[in-house]
């Protein structure tokens, strides 16, 4: 391997925290901040259970070493946390107070929209270096194909899918499978259509309760004996994953109808190699940034390229569906 030359910085130590839901990949971020810090001869602090941490002041000094054999572990090492305190100016002149303590004049922020939008405000009122990895498994953020948790995500949903289906064929059974996706529905399609599923719920397209039902009617007809139908937890029926399961058995009695809702082990398990990957990559740039003056932006992957989006941008929007996806999933459950 070639060595390039560490940069030369006028950052004395760089902090990294993981913030709000977690997701796969997260300590394989965190590995590669670490390291990258090692790498350029910058201190660095793991600051523990996210923003909180910075205000409980509980976080301690990070080196190579400390992040071996993470690269494969699910979860976050740094823990997670929702912190309210930090939602207040008062919170967050603590947090700051507490970095200059430590002489951190960096932070790298890794999380989903909650944590940017914290990490905006938190830059904007003390001028302070911050830039942020899009970890969450929805892959909800805009100015990313991919956020890290997201294809360690679908292979679990469609791991678990495989095995309902064994049990699904096995009877005449028709199963609701509820994925996560509040706001998003790109876990639900593309597992959906990874998992060959009959029918995709999601929050960005309302296919109507009636449309549902035609078309498993017409599944049943075309010789179907079993089917799988995904539904994102927010679809647009405004209906529990329960309540549509019941309305489907009421008018549809060929079937029996079955629920499986995945819950939290979809935000578990040891990342793919494709999450490990990335997240190696954004974290090396993400203290590269912060090294060449880079500040209130986030790390993406775009084309295969790793870039850098304003958080303000970053948090905007929902990342939009791929139409085209629907219509696939359309044609191959004819
Ligand atoms: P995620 O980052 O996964 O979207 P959350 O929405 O829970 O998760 O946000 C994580 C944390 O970011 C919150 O607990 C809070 O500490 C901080 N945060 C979120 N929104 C704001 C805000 N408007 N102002 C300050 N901090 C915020």
């Amino acid at each position: 391997m070639a060595f390039i030359l560490p940069m030369p910085s006028k950052l004395s130590h760089i902090g990294v925290l993981t913030s709000g839901g977690d997701s796969p990949g997260m300590n394989a971020a965190v590995r590669a901040v670490v390291r990258t810090c090692a790498y350029h001869n910058v201190g660095c602090f793991g600051v523990y259970q996210g923003y909180q941490g910075l205000i409980d002041n509980n976080l301690e000094p990070m080196n190579a070493r400390s992040v071996k054999d993470i690269i494969n572990k699910g979860g976050t090492i740094l823990k997670s946390a929702r912190c309210l305190e930090f939602r207040t100016p008062e919170g967050r002149k603590i947090a700051h107070d507490n970095l200059k303590k430590n002489n951190i004049d960096g932070l790298v922020v890794i999380g989903g929209d909650g944590s940017f939008t914290g990490a905006m405000i938190f830059q904007k009122e003390f001028s302070f270096p911050v830039i942020g990895i899009p970890g969450t498994i929805d892959n909800d953020i805009q100015g990313t194909r991919f956020t890290l948790g997201y294809d360690t995500a679908l292979n679990t949903v469609i791991d678990a899918i495989d095995k309902i289906r064994d049990t699904a064929s096995s009877h005449n059974r028709l199963f609701f499978v509820e994925v996560m996706g509040r706001d998003a529905g790109h876990i639900a399609l593309n597992a959906g259509i990874g998992a060959g599923a009959e029918e995709i719920l999601i929050p960005e397209e309302d296919m109507g309760l009636e449309r549902l039902l035609e078309s498993l009617k017409r599944s049943e007809k075309s010789g179907k004996s079993s089917s799988i139908v995904v539904v994102a937890e927010g679809d647009k029926t405004g209906k529990n994953v329960f309540e549509i399961a019941s309305y489907i058995e009421n008018n549809l009695p060929y079937y029996e109808v079955r629920v499986s809702v995945l819950g939290h082990m979809q935000r578990g398990g040891s990342p793919s190699c494709f999450d490990r990957v990335l997240a190696s990559r954004m974290g090396v740039f993400a203290v590269e940034s912060l090294l060449d003056g880079n500040s209130n932006k986030m790390v993406g992957i775009i084309d295969e390229n790793i870039t850098l989006t304003p958080l303000e941008d970053a948090i905007k929007g929902k990342s939009k569906i791929n139409n085209n996806l629907i219509r696939v999933s359309d044609i191959l459950s004819i």
